[in-house]
């Protein structure tokens, strides 16, 4: 069976890197590792900012929000009581909100809920016993207690109850969030250009350092790791991209490839024809969480509801080894045209 390579949505730091003659001083460039992944900021500017800053942001992101680490906020929610009000950090109840507005828009596609699963198909911190596929039988057992719906939120209180045994995991918008928290931090510190990543999900202000839209290559995921090649190029002012596939993330077993993307109402891994969905909007937390939803629900339906939202979603599938892209109409305007690449 073909390998996807995975999809990179190459940081405008390569194309920066690129950017030979500009000075120096005006760019900074910081990168380190987070939420079991790596983290790149690029920074146009004479302010600077340090890394000191950055990795206690994200520490403080991952002590809060993380399901490695058995302490964190999370957690402690994962093991409270049933049908009790719990107060949790601004930062925790903004995420968890977002994720119920997005599990709301998808119709269950995207579900934070769906740790159990995650953990059952082998793709979270406990590592499986065996490398056999789970019982029909297991992910029976644990449907019953899968479903945003048994999430409350008290905005007042800044309180969660959980009406059921849920498990909460953010992993599909976490990442989009501390983007969203270092690019703020950079904007308080005066800093309106730059480029942030966190494993593939960006943000971008302003403009890189000859002074045009960050450029974002979306890469050919069937291209060789060693020869990357690039699908689509876009250009993007004060932006939050993200993207979302099976070929990061991904075990094989007997020719079948499962992809670490859960349908929460099946219980199942997704398992169609698309290869990666890339999202531009407003903010990263909400690009990722868009990201993922619209990898569960499979093009034509993500489609539509990006199409019925104006949310700018661009698709790629395997149609019998051939791949073939669309995208909605709102990401139209960010595409820069093939025939002046240099645009
Ligand atoms: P991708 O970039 O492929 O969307 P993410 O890292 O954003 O990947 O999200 C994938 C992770 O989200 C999985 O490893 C799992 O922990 C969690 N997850 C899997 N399926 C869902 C789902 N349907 N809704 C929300 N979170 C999910
Ligand atoms: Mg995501």
């Amino acid at each position: 069976m073909k390998l996807i390579a995975k999809t990179v949505l190459l940081a405008a730091c390569l194309l920066l890197v690129n950017c030979g003659d500009a000075p120096a001083e005006q760019m900074l460039q910081l990168s380190g590792n987070t939420m079991g992944t790596t983290y790149t900021l690029s920074v146009v500017s004479e302010s600077t900012v340090s890394a000191d800053a950055i990795s206690s942001l994200l520490e403080s992101i991952e002590n809060s929000m993380s399901t490695y680490r058995d302490d964190s906020e999370l957690m402690q929610l994962n093991r409270a009581e049933l049908n009790t009000w719990l107060e949790v950090s601004p930062a925790l109840f903004e995420v968890i909100s977002l994720s119920q507005e997005i599990s709301q828009l998808s119709d269950g596609a995207f579900d934070i809920s769906v740790g159990p699963l995650v953990n059952l198909w082998g793709f979270g911190p406990p590592i499986p016993a065996n490398d056999l596929l789970p019982e029909a039988a297991e992910i029976d057992t644990l449907l019953p207690n899968i479903g945003y719906q048994h999430i409350r939120l008290d905005p007042q209180q800044q309180a969660v109850m959980k009406t059921r045994d849920v498990a909460l995991d953010l992993s599909a918008v976490a990442k989009g969030y501390a983007v969203d928290r270092i690019a703020d931090l950079l904007e308080t510190a005066g800093i309106d250009n730059y480029l942030v990543e966190i494993g593939g999900e960006l943000r971008t202000g302003g403009l890189n350092l000859e002074g045009n839209p960050w450029r974002i290559a979306i890469e050919n995921p069937e291209s060789e790791l060693s020869a990357r090649q690039v699908q689509r190029i876009i250009a993007v002012g004060d932006a939050a991209i993200a993207s979302s596939g099976d070929y990061r993330n991904f075990f094989t077993l007997n020719g079948e490839r499962y992809s670490h993307t859960i349908d929460p109402r099946t219980g199942w891994p997704v398992s169609h024809d698309l290869v990666s969905v890339t999202v531009i909007t407003e903010n990263a937390a909400r690009a990722d969480a868009l990201a993922t939803a619209f990898s569960v629900m499979g093009e034509n339906a993500a489609m539509l509801l990006a199409e019925e939202n104006m949310i700018a979603a661009y698709f790629l599938r395997d149609s019998g080894g051939q791949l073939l892209e669309s995208y909605s109409p709102a990401f139209s305007e960010f595409l820069v045209a093939e025939d002046n690449p240099s645009q």
